[in-house]
């Protein structure tokens, strides 16, 4: 019977007959013997495979190297090497060879750009076997956090007509014939033509949407793909990402709050639970890379610390108004080492709040109340306030090394204000009735967020750059795979 090689390191118990079958990683040996490593994609570790030559011929082995894909029948012993257990071939079946001069993954460290240009095969290597397993526990306990917490999962539209999401630019959706496109009589690309009789797009976020479901349902969360058009080649943009969108009725933005910081901690500590090689593993590698940067280029601590650091303590909650307030007051910017300019009204830049994350506070910070200015239509206004510094309910969660990984807030439940603040922002009333609807009847206070799935997992892989985290990666002039 065929059994994983996590099975076979953890559990299997020695002097039994296995089979395993799984993709040679490195070859080496005698002219008695060969040792073979194999992995399957269920560990970071291998299994070696003992090939003695007078079981089996040698003929056998001849074309194997890196790459190749094997079935071997053998008996699960004690190891005379390093690791614990190995497999002492009876008999070896190759299903695929690979060919040792053009097989990209040899046995040697590759750099992430090599392997990024060979994504097609980096599932076959350590590093990204350990990221898309813990990419895949983190998904798992996203749905089991909000299945737990009463909430529903909800699938909002990919394609969609509205493009008052207000969250950047958006790729178009069309089936007109682009050598020949149908016009207006005032000259103008005419949509009624188009597949859908209206000019469609892909979807930015799925929060308008599941807004109308959570007044009704009560309490659902998205989590679908969302697409960027914005040409921002960084280390946290894709042009493609996942998005978790939890919307609540009768949460307010304390609510939200708690939320956020709850969930992110819930699928964390599930991966610390579930994915200790795979963490152990990549802390190991990051501490490697890190070897040849600069003491203040280092992570300050270890993967695995990191992360448990995470949970231990509470996230720091401040206003946008004390975040200018501890800008103005930094060291970076009384020696003007900003780039970008402090004063309040300002959208913080990453600089600053990387400031306030990794120098100033050290943890995990929520900032809410920024200016009305800078942010979405539909976020709720704060009463009461100077003229000019008018804030809304808006939140962001800010991490070590990311940046922003969640924004939210509570949204605009009064009708008159909100269709005020859409008129002020040249937002179309009349093409948003079905939103707006919900504000007519029966309203009622209600928050919810964005979680970029992308960014989590490279908080929680320690991964720089988010391309590594996402199987296939697209970001502007890059659709390859
Ligand atoms: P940023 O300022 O970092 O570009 P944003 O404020 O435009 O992000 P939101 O519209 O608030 O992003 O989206 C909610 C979340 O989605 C963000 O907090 C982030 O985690 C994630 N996100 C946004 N844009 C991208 C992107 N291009 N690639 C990956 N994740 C993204
Ligand atoms: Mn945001």
């Amino acid at each position: 019977m065929k059994t994983n090689i996590h099975q076979l390191l953890t559990q299997t118990p020695l002097d039994t007959e296995v089979v395993v079958k799984g993709w040679v990683r490195n070859r080496r040996g005698s002219k008695q013997v060969a040792f073979l490593t194999l992995n399957d994609g269920s560990t970071p570790h291998t299994i070696q495979i003992v090939v003695n030559f007078d079981t089996i011929a040698e003929e056998i082995l001849k074309g194997i190297t890196t790459g190749a894909c094997l079935k071997v029948v053998g008996k699960l012993i004690a190891s005379q090497g390093q690791q614990a257990k190995e497999v002492v071939a009876q008999s070896i079946e190759v299903y695929g060879l690979a060919d040792g001069e053009t097989y990209p993954l040899q046995p040697r460290k590759h750099s992430l750009e090599f392997i990024r240009e060979n994504a097609h095969l980096r599932a076959r290597t350590a590093t990204f076997g350990a990221v898309f397993r813990i990419r895949h526990s983190l998904a798992f306990a996203v749905h089991e956090y909000f299945n737990k917490e009463g909430f529903y999962y909800v699938n909002t539209p990919i394609i969609t007509a509205s493009d008052a999401e207000g969250a950047g630019q958006m790729f178009r959706v069309t089936t007109l014939d682009l050598q020949q496109p149908p016009q207006t009589e005032e000259g103008q690309l005419d949509f009624a033509e188009d597949f859908f009789g209206r000019s469609t797009n892909l979807t930015v976020s799925g929060q308008l949407e599941a807004e109308l479901l959570a007044l009704g349902l009560g309490k659902v969360y998205t989590f679908g793909p969302t697409f960027r058009a914005e040409n921002s080649n960084t280390t946290r943009h894709l042009s493609e990402f996942w998005m978790i969108e939890p919307e609540m009725a009768f949460y307010n933005i304390q609510d939200n709050m708690d939320l956020a910081e709850d969930f992110v901690k819930y699928v964390i500590r599930y991966a610390l639970q579930h994915n200790p090689e795979d963490l152990q593993f990549l802390e190991k590698r990051l501490l490697d890379e890190e070897k040849n940067k600069k003491q203040e280029e280092r992570s300050p601590m270890p993967l695995v610390e990191k992360l448990n650091f995470v949970l231990d303590h509470s996230f720091e909650r401040i206003t946008y108004t004390e975040a200018i307030n501890i800008l103005l007051n930094s060291k970076p910017h009384k020696k003007k080492k900003f780039t970008y300019e402090v004063k309040w009204g300002i959208d913080l830049q990453s600089e600053h709040e990387r400031y306030l994350v990794e120098k100033h506070f050290k943890k995990p910070v929520i900032i809410v109340d920024y200016p009305k200015a800078i942010k979405a239509f539909y976020m709720k206004s704060n009463d009461q306030e100077e003229v000019g510094k008018e804030t809304v309910r808006a939140m962001d969660v800010l991490f070590p090394g990311i940046g922003e990984i969640i924004g939210g807030s509570q949204r605009e439940e009064n009708y008159e204000k909100l269709t005020e603040r859409m008129t002020a922002m040249n937002i179309s009333l009349e093409e948003m009735w079905w939103y707006l609807d919900t504000r007519r009847f029966g309203t009622a206070p209600h928050s919810g967020f964005g979680l970029g799935f992308e960014r989590l997992v490279q908080f929680v892989t320690g991964m720089t750059n988010i391309r590594d985290v996402i199987p296939f990666p697209r970001t502007p002039k890059n659709a390859d795979f």
